[in-house]
């Protein structure tokens, strides 16, 4: 049997992270995954959606050339060729992964890891033959998969995932997207800009329900203003599949004729094959593995991490837990994750990005506030992209003379802001008083000076 000092069952964000971080800090790694290095998030999660949001980008910023003076014809898109710098972007960063991995002499282990007594691990290999470990620490990273609603059963013909929609081969003339959270509006972003009719379904009173409400109605808006109708407040009932099409039913009595329907309600904790039933490792009702604030499962040694626990199914959340369980399993007393502070980003048009409580929530948990807006409109920078849409907003204690005290959320919408999150998501973590981060000094012309804008109307005076 072979020993680790940490046995790692998932090469996805979280478990890669803890391999990477682990063995840079002296620990001797084994690390079992059983499909491709780098899970969801590198093979077909964050970085394949962003890079095929970028052909859609580089299409819609061809099609408002004539603003500055170039005149092109409407491109026509070749699939194949986007598909190929996708997946080159893709194996590029799996096979960096993966020699990374070498160079900090992490064993990897092909096949599928479960979980016995004692932190042994066993892995099975595609042809069946079983190889036993053991460690001092295991840590769980099996991550998630995309779920679905009644009646839609994947089949990546009249019913796709967002496995499939990463892998599209053709501009589809008309989709519906079940599901207005991060990943269908940047789906419903990405195929509006390539150039197909989309409807987005949203069973929620308004689309990005974790999003400030301006920013959620801001992304509404603009969403509307592109073509792309934006059905919020609605449950989908179900679809009947036709020759070359389906029809999605919603609402009262109402439907839509689509070539496919893309459903994008969540993903759910894949805990399957970990084998947990003979340990102490207790799930959720929603399956979710149940940790302590240091990532420490019911059973002793045992670490769980990423989407398998019920935090923010985010790969930078991930990383983040990674580095947390490790330092724990050496002993050295980690500062817990504050889970309400953790930086969001979504990549559709326009990106929205925030940190910390929005307006409703800062008020339901009985803060005095003050709010200020700022918009892109009047901002030089985003006039010369020639992207004025979104604004910044910044949610702050309000201190008895009525000016801005502890800014406790920062919210964004607008070009670029997945960038630009930076000194907002600092600002709400350092706890940074409106006084001190209206210090801050920021470039000119960039975007960021929204945020200072934002800030510093707080502080009871203003400048543009
Ligand atoms: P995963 O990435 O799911 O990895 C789990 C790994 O474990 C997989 O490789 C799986 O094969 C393996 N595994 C499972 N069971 C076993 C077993 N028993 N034995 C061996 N191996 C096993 N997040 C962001 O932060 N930013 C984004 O922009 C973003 N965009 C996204 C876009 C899409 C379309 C999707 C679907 C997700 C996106 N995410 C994004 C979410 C992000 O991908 C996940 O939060 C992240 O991948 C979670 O990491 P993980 O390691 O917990 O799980």
């Amino acid at each position: 049997m072979a020993s680790h000092d940490l046995v790692i069952i998932g090469g996805g964000p979280a478990g890669y992270a803890a391999a990477l971080y682990g063995a840079s800090a002296g620990l001797d790694v084994g690390l079992v995954e059983k499909n491709k290095l780098g899970g969801t998030c590198l093979n077909v999660g964050c970085i394949p959606a962003k890079e095929l949001l970028e052909t859609a980008h580089v299409r819609r910023t061809i099609m408002h050339a004539a603003e500055f003076g170039l005149n092109v014809d409407e491109p026509t898109i070749d699939m194949t060729v986007a598909q190929e710098r996708k997946q080159g972007i893709v194996d590029k960063l799996v096979g960096g992964l993966a020699s990374m991995l070498k160079g900090r002499k992490v064993t990897v282990y092909d096949g599928v890891g479960t979980l016995g007594a004692d932190r042994t691990v066993t892995v099975t290999g595609a042809d069946g033959e079983a190889t036993e470990l053991t460690g001092t620490h295991v840590a769980l990273a099996s991550g998630s998969v995309p779920r679905t609603i009644p009646g839609f059963d994947f089949d990546g013909d009249k019913v796709w995932s967002s496995d499939h929609m990463l892998s599209l081969d053709h501009v589809p003339g008309r989709v519906a997207i079940i599901g207005g959270g991060a990943i269908g509006c940047e789906f419903a972003s990405m195929l509006v800009d390539l150039g197909t009719e989309v409807t987005l379904l949203e069973a929620m009173p308004r689309i990005l329900a974790l999003t400030d409400e301006d920013v959620s109605k801001a992304v509404s808006r603009a969403f509307s203003k592109r073509g792309i109708d934006v059905k919020a407040g609605v449950a989908v009932t179900g679809h009947e599949p036709h020759d070359g099409g389906t029809t999605v039913h919603f609402g009262d009595d109402d439907s839509v004729d689509v070539d496919f329907v893309c459903v994008s309600v969540g993903r759910r904790p894949y805990s399957d094959e970990l084998g947990l039933d003979g340990t102490n490792v207790v799930t959720t009702e929603r399956g979710f593995v149940e940790v302590d604030e240091y990532c420490q499962t019911a059973e002793p040694g045992v670490y769980a991490l990423g989407d398998l626990i019920d935090t923010g199914q985010l790969a930078h959340v991930a990383f983040a837990e990674a580095i947390l369980a490790v330092k724990h399993m050496l002993g050295e007393n980690p500062l817990p994750i504050d889970h309400s502070r953790v930086p969001w980003g979504i990549y559709c048009n326009p990106e929205v990005a925030f940190a910390g409580l929005s307006e409703q929530a800062a008020k339901d948990a009985g803060y005095d506030i003050i709010v200020s807006k700022h918009r892109y409109a009047a901002n030089g920078r985003a006039m010369i992209v020639g992207d004025t849409e979104g604004l910044v907003k910044v949610v702050a204690e309000k201190k008895p003379d009525g000016t801005g005290g502890v800014i406790l959320g920062v919210h964004m919408v607008g070009p670029w802001v997945t960038e630009q999150l930076g000194q907002g998501y600092l600002s709400v973590n350092w706890e940074a008083t409106v006084d001190e981060a209206a210090q801050f000094i920021q470039p000119h012309p960039t975007m960021s000076e929204v945020f200072g804008e934002t800030v510093l109307s707080l502080t009871g005076r203003s400048l543009h």
